[in-house]
């Protein structure tokens, strides 16, 4: 039985959080190391929920390492595009932030796990896509519809350019994925008319929903995935463009949100066992990020129940603990 990150697996010794990644030669190693160990792995199934997602090669694997200094160390599939799907999730958080303030964008959408008190028996009853916070849907068709722009048009086009400005280069919409998403997204079109009962959806609920299937599906590689994160761990500077594209205070809420639901029901496992900030997508994308130091992007679409990257969890958890990335490790003074 598949057991995901429940798994005690002996990945060799853990190293501690230090200032920065280790040098170029020992990253090289653990990501080819990586590819390795976890490309026989046959867990997992591709998602089917979106038509076109089906026809992904299951054996597929890239993995890139970018540090905040630019310098990437890339194997496999690395450069394959796939769509972006959840991963936007964040970085269209962050943009909103950026755009709005990160307080009006915290009251209008919320940051918590549940957004209810600590002994609330609704918490229990209450399933996942019900939680407002950005990185769900309901959350996340919320952010979108907080774009600023007059028409739909220019809402996409401050999202499409912000993701381009994170990849630090111009991303593009997969029209097939998009249109298959669009023919069969009518659980998201309910969320975003039952959020404009409620007064939390900011433009029309049918446009942002059309808007937010259109960010799900921009095409990213792991590569870009991996620059993405770095721009997050370098206080929002583009560490390969040196563009600015956030400010160093939004970063760090957005990576706390990422946190706190990142990785859905599973994002409490994730943070016990990897110790970062990271968002997965439905495509076989994740993304991790270690502050200060850079980020990781795995591309492998079979996924777990939860709808994560089998050999992503097992790829981050893996160099989370062999590059020292894990935030909560450390070891005594001495
Ligand atoms: N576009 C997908 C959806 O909204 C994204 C889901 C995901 O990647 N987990 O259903």
């Amino acid at each position: 039985m598949y057991e995901g990150l429940h798994a005690e697996e002996a990945v060799g010794p853990a190293a501690v959080s230090t200032g920065q990644l280790p040098p170029p030669g020992v990253v090289a190693a653990f990501v080819r190391e990586a590819h390795e160990r976890y490309g026989e792995v046959t867990d997992g199934t591709v998602a089917d929920y979106i038509p076109a997602l089906a026809k992904a090669d299951p054996a597929w694997f890239g993995i890139c390492v970018a540090g905040v200094s630019g310098e990437t160390f890339a194997i496999g599939e690395a450069a394959l595009p796939f769509s972006i799907q959840s991963i936007s999730k964040p970085f269209v958080f962050a943009l909103v932030c950026e755009a709005l303030g990160g307080g009006r964008a915290r009251a209008a959408i919320g940051v918590n796990a549940t957004g209810l008190p600590f002994n609330s028996v609704m918490a229990i009853e209450l399933n996942g896509e019900r939680t407002v916070n950005p990185m769900v849907n309901a959350g996340a068709i919320a952010t979108t519809s907080l774009a600023p722009g007059a028409n739909a048009e220019e809402r996409w086009r401050f999202i499409r350019e912000g993701l381009s400005r994170f990849a630090g280069r111009e991303l593009a919409m997969d029209e097939e994925v998009y249109a298959s998403e669009a023919a069969t997204n009518q659980r998201n079109q309910g969320i975003a008319r039952l959020l404009h009962g409620y007064g939390r959806m900011y433009c029309d609920p049918d446009e942002a929903t059309d808007i937010y299937t259109r960010q799900c599906a921009i095409n990213v590689t792991a590569g870009d995935l991996a620059v993405m994160g770095a721009t997050l761990a370098d206080g929002g500077v583009n560490p390969v463009t040196k563009e600015r594209v956030l400010e160093p205070e939004r970063c760090r809420r957005v990576l706390a949100v990422m946190a706190t639901a990142g990785l859905y029901e599973q994002s409490g496992d994730w943070l016990y066992e990897i110790g970062l900030p990271g968002k997965s997508g439905v495509a076989g994308g994740i993304v991790a990020i270690a502050p200060g130091k850079g980020g990781l992007g795995v591309f492998s679409p079979p996924l777990d129940a939860a709808g994560n990257s089998v050999r992503g969890l097992l790829v981050t958890r893996f160099l989370s603990e062999r590059l020292g990335l894990n935030l909560f490790a450390s070891a005594p003074a001495g």
